[in-house]
């Protein structure tokens, strides 16, 4: 029998909960929990009461609150979908109370937007000498890239020389601006200075100064920019034969043309500044006044395309492939309502998590997704909605 306690009840967490709903073989009794109670209750009347056994309210920026609750609920494992911060004080509360930990993206402290894997690396000897295990980056990026990379090393080359990580949102959900998971952690993710790996060092851009046209699968061509994203910092350490890693994303001229105006009035800071007699932090306020997420996915049209080009050596010839997932959005929408980033966010959640309950993933200790066996994982996308695909390619599509 397997118990488990979802974290959070946002738009990725919405979509986790169904699926693993959907599993009773893997998730026999499913309990959540997140700050807005109620937001917990709507899911658990849209899944059922008898799978979604128990809702609570719960301020998982505090570990005891936390630890009280898994000492209550007795989960074998607790899949954290609320935001980075709360990431410390959820695997402090699993430490107390031996209990194994997931989730989809690093630690950032609240005051500074910084990515880096190094506080939750620093609990790898706590996790193993308590023999629980803790699964980081179970997304899509991270993530599902980092197991397209494992992959690609296991199956198609000799060595990995050269990884390129694109991510591409060919969607349209006909608002002027909004974006589509977290705006405060989104926005503070796509302003931070752009970072690359190139022998055996990092090096740093402008905030989204470099740009490439990439032709995208089903979707065409799109500008992407370079940005810092987490899953490099672990792929260059777990493979150390890359020469480069960088990472890309797409934005439109519109999109851009809004984050420049509110990075120019100040809108984007996370500085607290005086207001009315109260502290408010400006980035915080903007998310208040954006769309929400998981509200975008009615009417959202067209679809993603993610993936890794990875070039490297087999039987000593040079080659590129590109392994990638489309996944549209209205189609997301007909399954669980909710738009394409929410999906393939939540589905590698849910998979992650099977693999830990049934002892396929299992080893205690703190791991990123690329040090396990990336096969059963590959099957399960295909199983679960995010079916994907290997082109052999004459070169990566980088000029640069
Ligand atoms: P949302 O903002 O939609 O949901 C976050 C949820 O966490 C909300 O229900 C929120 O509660 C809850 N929460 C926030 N603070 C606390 C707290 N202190 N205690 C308890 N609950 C809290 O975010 P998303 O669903 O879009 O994203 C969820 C996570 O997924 C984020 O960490 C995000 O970075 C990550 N992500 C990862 C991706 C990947 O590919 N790896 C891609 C996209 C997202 P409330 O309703 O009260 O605000």
């Amino acid at each position: 029998m397997s118990r488990v306690l979802i974290i959070g009840a946002g738009g990725v967490a919405s979509v986790t909960v169904k699926k693993c709903a959907r599993l009773p073989q893997h998730f026999d009794e499913i309990f959540l929990a997140s700050r807005t109670v109620s937001k917990c209750e709507a899911l658990q009347q849209e899944v059922g009461e008898d799978r979604v056994k128990g809702v609570f309210a719960l301020d998982a920026d505090n570990a005891k609150e936390v630890e009280a609750l898994i000492n209550e609920v007795q989960p074998d494992l607790v899949i954290n979908l609320a935001l980075p911060y709360q990431d410390l004080p959820i695997m402090d509360a699993c430490l107390a109370t031996n209990t194994h930990y997931l989730d989809t993206a690093n630690y950032e402290p609240k005051d500074v937007a910084k990515f880096e894997y190094s506080w939750q690396w620093a609990y790898q000897d706590k996790f193993k000498d308590a023999g629980i295990m803790a699964l980081l980056g179970s997304g899509f990026d991270p993530g599902v890239t980092n197991v397209f990379t494992a992959y690609a090393a296991k199956h198609y080359f000799d060595e990995i020389h050269y990884l390129d990580i694109v991510d591409c949102n060919g969607g349209d959900h006909g608002q002027a601006f909004a974006t589509n998971f977290n705006p405060e952690i989104n926005i503070r993710e796509i302003t931070q200075r752009g970072k690359f790996w190139e022998n055996g060092e990092w090096k740093e851009t402008d905030p989204l100064s470099v740009r490439e046209d990439v032709d995208y699968q089903n979707i065409g061509e799109r500008a992407s920019y370079l940005m810092f994203h987490e899953e490099l910092e672990s792929l260059v350490k777990h493979f150390p034969t890359l020469k480069r890693a960088r990472f890309w994303m797409t934005f439109g001229e519109a999109y851009l043309n809004h984050l420049r105006v509110l990075e120019g009035i100040g809108m984007t800071s996370i500085e607290p500044i005086e207001f009315q007699g109260q502290q408010v932090v400006p980035l915080e306020f903007l998310k208040a006044v954006l769309p929400n997420p998981g509200s975008l996915a009615e009417g959202y049209v067209g679809m993603t395309c993610i993936g890794t080009y990875i070039t490297g050596v087999k039987d000593g010839k040079e080659k590129t492939i590109f392994i990638y997932n489309n996944c549209e959005h209205a189609k997301c929408n007909e399954e669980v309502g909710a738009q394409a980033v929410s999906y393939t966010t939540g589905v590698p959640a849910m998979i992650g998590a099977a693999l830990m309950l049934n002892g396929t993933w299992k080893e205690a200790g703190v791991w990123n997704m690329e040090q396990f066996d990336p096969d059963p994982f590959m099957d399960m996308l295909n199983e679960h909605g995010l079916p994907w695909h290997v082109l052999e390619c004459d070169s990566s599509p980088f000029t640069k």
